[in-house]
């Protein structure tokens, strides 16, 4: 199922992004309290000539862990590996990037919650005491050999947060976390884009785009590229309001900024578990989802927004959930 409104990475999305990353860290709009304590840290390092902290970016996809990354090198002038939880295999997948690393390099691990544990203790004394474990045999009675490594930053991202291992997050002298964008900052964000892209824009056009966005750059970006396409093909190419109102409803995006997925969670809720309390666990089979996208894609929206609670009894739809639907919450529902 592809959704325009996904927060996730699709295809479409991986030939643009790269042009429009932000290249300094002045350049990237909101989060400014973690753009700030990010400032410090980094003139901190740099007068130091001391290798930046081990990083930790946390929060919902697509609100810009990656692209922070790569400015942390930027600003900070050194090179940057980026891989990712799953891809990681065996240690020898980290021997050779961490051996080759100049001091201060970072590495970039994606969905860090995801290494496997065997991954998370080669970690562990590269990120202490600069130093890795080789094994340089198979077997029970394998040798080992310790190697000196250059001090580097490991900078990792997660979606999961509580998914970490205490030991992992312990060893995060920064963690900063990003929060969903207001309709503002992403209207500025759309102008941006559209200004790199070359698509004229008006204020309202940009913003009538951000307030459909679901607080997220990435799904904000993928609108504009998507209403360019209307823009083009039924006006004059221009994005004013009236074009991409026209433009988001033939694409079927809600005004509330509600996918469909959104809607199906809140059914479910009101309609099979009566509004609630009901375990994940039980909501994601009634949904034929997974619990972790049900927790990491579509929960921290339609929480932030005021649908959705997580309570120490499981999940329940706010009166505001019923209203969207066109229903009367029923007496008890909260706000
Ligand atoms: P994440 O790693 O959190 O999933 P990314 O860093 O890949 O998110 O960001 C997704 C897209 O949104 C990228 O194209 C990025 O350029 C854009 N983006 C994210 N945050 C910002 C921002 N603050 N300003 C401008 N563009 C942003």
């Amino acid at each position: 199922r592809t959704e325009i409104t996904t927060p996730l990475s699709l295809v479409e999305d991986d030939q643009v992004e790269p042009s429009l990353r932000p290249q300094r860290l002045a350049e990237f709009i909101g989060q400014r309290k973690v753009c700030d304590a990010l400032q410090i840290s980094v003139e901190a390092a740099l007068a130091r000539r001391e290798p930046l902290d081990h990083v930790l970016f946390h929060g919902p996809p697509g609100l810009g862990k990656t692209t922070l990354a790569s400015l942390m090198a930027r600003e900070l002038g050194v090179n940057i590996k980026t891989t990712s939880g799953p891809v990681l295999e065996k240690p020898a997948d980290l021997v050779g990037i961490l051996t080759n690393q100049r001091e201060g390099d970072i590495l970039f691990i994606d969905e860090i919650h995801r290494l496997r544990p065997i991954i998370e203790e080669f970690l562990y004394p590269a990120m202490e005491d600069w130093q890795v474990d080789i094994r340089l045999s198979d077997g029970p009675r394998a040798q080992t050999m310790t190697m000196k490594i250059e001090r580097f930053t490991l900078i990792g991202a997660t979606t999961r947060f509580g998914l970490l291992t205490a030991p992992m997050r312990a060893r995060f002298g920064i963690v900063q976390r990003l929060h969903f964008y207001p309709p503002d900052e992403l209207a500025t964000i759309v102008r941006r884009s559209a200004d790199i892209l070359g698509v004229d824009t008006t204020q309202e056009g940009a913003e009538e785009l951000a307030r459909r966005a679901r607080g997220t750059p990435r799904v904000a970006n993928r609108l504009l590229r998507r209403v360019r396409d209307y823009a083009e093909v039924r006006a004059d190419g221009r994005i004013d309001r009236d074009v991409a109102r026209a433009a988001l409803e033939l694409l079927d995006v809600d005004e509330y900024g509600l996918d469909e997925m959104d809607t199906r969670v809140l059914r479910a809720l009101i309609e099979t578990f009566e509004g609630g309390p009901v375990g994940l666990n039980s909501l994601a089979v009634a949904l034929g989802e997974d619990t972790a996208t049900l927790e990491e894609v579509y929960e921290p929206f339609l929480i932030q927004e005021g649908y959705l609670m997580r309570t120490p009894r499981g999940r329940a739809a706010t009166a505001k959930a019923y209203r969207r639907l066109g229903f009367t919450p029923p007496p008890g529902a909260s706000d």
